[in-house]
Formats: structure tokens, C-alpha cells, sequence
């Protein structure tokens, strides 16, 4: 593997996830009479102020309700993107993590986006600092660069091609096509998987999502005894040795798909566990398992689940909402160069799309 370790930070990166999330505060737990009114207030706010709940998979499933019930979106960051440019509300409420609400406003500039709070945050995005990541890239011009939908508005900007984990290897199978060799940032484990699956030639930044660096191979073949039935599904952030063990490898919706169409009735998954609200809905005959995380060397402290999903509560999105507060500003400059290769992404994906269609 064409691997550039780009500092040699990564465990110092980690220390710095570690300490935030040590100090984070845990929300606290709301008893249903509190919910539902929260939910009421929210409903007519956002009715009354044209606004839309746009949530991830992976926020708290009452949120992803919400959404649901409110005609806002529930769906990967490539979906969420999507669906914020094209719905007509003046407001986006974007219920995830902060480069989330950035690409929303990056793609929308005439909406507000609001977001429950400015402090979800993703390892990924923090581990890949544009004043390391932009020497990188100047010192390798040869390469084009494309990076993860997880990284900061100032490391889109810098970049040729941004993508998601839906649609990461067919845009690298397309640039090998034409020759390219590639610069990828900032997921090892997913930059690896992409390497592996298409051949390409790829130099790959050093950062790991702090959830999916959790599962571990050696759990897994011990589950995997305990249910040698089971179809074994993985997100590609997770490590090498379980995606070699994994039945499907995919992205957060292509994972549901997957859940709904193998023939096993028993299912066991490896990504954060807020897709479980969603697996159970669209697959509700089958028996969802979660692939064991942690170990010795565990640096999580809710495996399976990423704490910075869990900042997005019913009481912070009703304060940004009342006082319009926690709004998403992206200076127009970088959003102009980031736009850039996020229509990129989006094109390409409408191209996609119609490929299919017309194979279908
Ligand atoms: S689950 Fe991982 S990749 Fe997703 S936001 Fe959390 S830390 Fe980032």
C-alpha cells in the first residue's frame, strides 16, 4: 500500500479526540412527556419559519423520526447534500456532524443553515488540518486529490474531486480510466479499501474514524463462529481485517440495501449503531447483530456509537431554531472554491444514476 503517514501526529491527534471527548458533556436522557412536547415546539417552529430537518443515519433515532414525520430527510451525507439543494425551505437544519451542515451551506448559500450545536465534530475532519494537508498536495502536483465528504470546507477547497463512501470507488475507477493517479485524504482504512477494490494508484493521508477503527477483526471471527449463518455487513471505514471478513462493503444506505436483499435472516453490522432505527424499519425480518468493537487498545467511549452523532439533541436543535442560533457561515471565497468539486461529486452521481436507470 501506497501509504504517506503526512505527520506523525496521528497518536497525538487521537490523544487530542480523546481529551475533547473526555471533557464533552453527555446529554441528559429526556422522558417521553419531554420529548414529544420538545418535538411539538419544533414541529410548529419549523413550520412557521419554512425550515427543514435534513438528519444522518446516525443521529438518535427520535431525530431521525422527526425528519421523517416533519418532510424533512433522513439519509447519508451524500443524500443529505442532495436533498438540502434541492428542497425549497429557507432554513436547512442539519441534525449531524459540522463538515455536514458546511457542505449543506457550501451547496446552498442562499439558505441558513442552523445545526443543534457547532461542536459535532468527526476525527476525521480534525486529524486532516489544511495548513498539513495543503504542503501535502503542493508537494505532490502530479496527483489529483480527492477527499472524503469528512473534512473541512478549507480542505474541500483544496481539492480536485470530493466524495462520499457511496460513491468513492466509482469515481476513482473513472480517474484511473483517464490515467490519474491519486491523492487520497483523509480515511486510511476507506482510502485503502478503494486502493484494493480498483488497482488504482493512490497516496493515502493517515487519519481513522474514531467509531469504525473500533471493530475488530478478531471479534468478529469469534461472532461470526457463534453465527456462521450470518451475512456480515461493513462500512469501509472500518480496518482491513474486517472488511476481508465482510459478506458487502459498503456506505451507510448501500448497507441498508444489502440488510433488505441478502437471503440470511441473520445480519450482522459494522458501522455506527444509529443505522439500526433505519435497519429495522426496512428490514424488519431479519436479526440484527452488532459487530463487536473494542478491545485492549479501545480509545471509544461508546463504541459503535460516535459521540459527536450523539451532541444532536431535541433541546439544542429547539434553541438553534428559536433564536436561529448555531448558523453554518462559510466564506463566500472557499465556498466558491469548494462548490467546486462538490458539484463535481454531484454531477457525476446524476451520471451515474442515469446510467443505471438505463441499464435497468
Ligand atoms: S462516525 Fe466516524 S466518520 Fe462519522 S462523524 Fe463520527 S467520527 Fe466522523
Amino acid at each position: 500500500m501506497n501509504t504517506k503517514a503526512p505527520s506523525e501526529s496521528l497518536a497525538a491527534d487521537l490523544a487530542v479526540v480523546r481529551q475533547y471527548l473526555d471533557q464533552a458533556e453527555q446529554p441528559r436522557a429526556l422522558s417521553s412527556t419531554e420529548q414529544s412536547d420538545y418535538k411539538r415546539q419544533i414541529v410548529e417552529l419549523m413550520a412557521q419559519k419554512n425550515a427543514k430537518l435534513v438528519a444522518h443515519y446516525y443521529t438518535d433515532p427520535v431525530l431521525q423520526e422527526l425528519a421523517e414525520a416533519s418532510g424533512g430527510f433522513v439519509g447519508d451525507s451524500l443524500e443529505m447534500a442532495r436533498f438540502g439543494k434541492e428542497c425549497d425551505a429557507g432554513i436547512l437544519v442539519v441534525a449531524g456532524v459540522r463538515f455536514m451542515g458546511e457542505s449543506a451551506k457550501i451547496l446552498s448559500p442562499d439558505k441558513k443553515v442552523l445545526m443543534p450545536t457547532l461542536e459535532a465534530t468527526c476525527s476525521l475532519d480534525i486529524a486532516c488540518p489544511i495548513d498539513e494537508f495543503a504542503p501535502f498536495c503542493d508537494a505532490h502536483p502530479e496527483r489529483t486529490v480527492v477527499v472524503y465528504a469528512n473534512t473541512s470546507a478549507a480542505v474541500k477547497a483544496r481539492a480536485d474531486w470530493v466524495v462520499t463512501s457511496s460513491i468513492a470507488v466509482d469515481v476513482v475507477e473513472h480517474l484511473m480510466a483517464q490515467g490519474e493517479k491519486v491523492l487520497w485524504a483523509p480515511d486510511r482504512h476507506l482510502g485503502a479499501y478503494i486502493e484494493k477494490t480498483t488497482g488504482a494508484d493512490m497516496l493515502l493521508w493517515d487519519a481513522a474514524c474514531i467509531v469504525h477503527e473500533e471493530f475488530k477483526a478478531r471479534g468478529l471471527r469469534d461472532m461470526k463462529a457463534m453465527y456462521p449463518e450470518a451475512a456480515v455487513l461493513a462500512h469501509p471505514e472500518s480496518p482491513a481485517g474486517v472488511l476481508e471478513l465482510a459478506d458487502f462493503v459498503g456506505s451507510t444506505t448501500q448497507i441498508i440495501k444489502a440488510a433488505q436483499t441478502v437471503p440470511q435472516k441473520q445480519v450482522i453490522v459494522a458501522t455506527d449503531q444509529g443505522i439500526f432505527h433505519k435497519l429495522r424499519q426496512l428490514a424488519p425480518d431479519k436479526e440484527l447483530i452488532v459487530a463487536p468493537t473494542a478491545g485492549n487498545d479501545a480509545t471509544c467511549r461508546s463504541c459503535a456509537s460516535c459521540p459527536w452523532m450523539g451532541m444532536n439533541t431535541l433541546p439544542a436543535m429547539l434553541e438553534s431554531l428559536q433564536h436561529e442560533s448555531n448558523e453554518i457561515h462559510v466564506a463566500e471565497e472557499l465556498a466558491v472554491k469548494a462548490m467546486v468539486p462538490l458539484q463535481r461529486m454531484l454531477n457525476f452521481a446524476s451520471e451515474q444514476r442515469l446510467k443505471v436507470q438505463g441499464k435497468a
